[in-house]
């Protein structure tokens, strides 16, 4: 009898064991594909709508040099990275359960560095503002007392959050806020330069871009946030990051993807 319940507690157990094992997303696991040289797979979260670090390409699939650069990070460092796209703002609390690292033009912040690490930056980029056609709106004064658009949970919210009298509505897509600005619902858009230059272009009838640095807007620095604590995995990142600035692979991708 006593045989009996233990070996039924055993079996229980090694399913269970089997079960993680398969369905584990928290830390690179072996992709399923049967041989013996399967690569480890790295989940890497992104949100793909913000181009031109990430958006949804032609075929349906995620695009952009975020992805381009996390792809070539991959080959080198031997993983076989699939892409898994989801809100910004659920980017940070999902490391470590649904994904293993984020690339999404993710700003390095104190407030993200209390949960997640950082690789070493990438990208250094400003906050920008899109206004519309004409508006009166070229200093930091002129942007007190505004309805100001922001895509939720980014730096461009922080800076809203901080101007006197601003009345926030916080988008999950900074393309929605544009939306709303040709709708005349917010009077500007706070939005890192980038995208902004292609919200820009986009919408050139509609909109005019004007530069972070006519605000006093800070720069900031984009990096991939990684598991915290997880030294093996942020210095295999750093030395190929290293890698591609120093052989051109880096170079070429900002030429194809930001300067093009
Ligand atoms: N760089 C901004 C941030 O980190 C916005 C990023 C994004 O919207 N993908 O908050």
């Amino acid at each position: 009898m006593k045989k009996k319940f233990l070996s039924a507690f055993v079996a229980t157990m090694m399913t269970m064991v089997f079960l993680c094992g398969c369905g584990g997303a928290a830390t690179a696991g072996e992709a399923d594909n049967g041989g013996e040289a399967s690569k480890e797979t790295l989940i890497v979260g992104t949100n793909a709508a913000f181009p031109p670090f990430e958006y949804v390409g032609d075929d349906g699939k995620p695009d952009g040099f975020d992805i381009a650069l996390i792809k070539a990070i991959g080959e080198e460092i031997g993983v076989e990275v699939q892409i898994q796209d989801m809100e910004f703002d659920s980017l940070v609390s999902s490391i470590g359960n649904k994904i293993d690292v984020a690339i999404a033009g993710m700003t390095v912040t104190e407030e993200r560095q209390q949960m997640v690490d950082f690789s070493d930056p990438y990208y250094e980029a400003v906050q920008a503002v899109i206004i519309p056609k004409g508006a009166a709106i070229a200093t930091a004064d002129d942007l007190k007392n505004k309805k100001i658009g922001v895509q939720l949970g980014t730096t461009g919210e922080f800076i809203a959050d901080e101007i006197e009298g601003a009345e926030v509505s916080a988008y999950n897509k900074a393309v929605d806020a544009v939306n709303d600005l040709n709708n005349g619902r917010v009077d500007l858009v706070i939005v890192d330069k980038n995208p902004a230059e292609v919200f820009g272009a986009q919408f050139s009838d509609k909109v005019d871009v004007v530069a972070g640095e006519n605000f006093d807007f800070e720069p900031e620095n984009y990096a991939i946030a990684l598991p915290k604590g997880d030294e093996d995995l942020a210095v295999k990142i750093n030395t190929a990051l290293k890698k591609f600035k120093d052989n051109g692979t880096y170079d070429s991708l900002v030429k194809q993807y930001i300067e093009e």
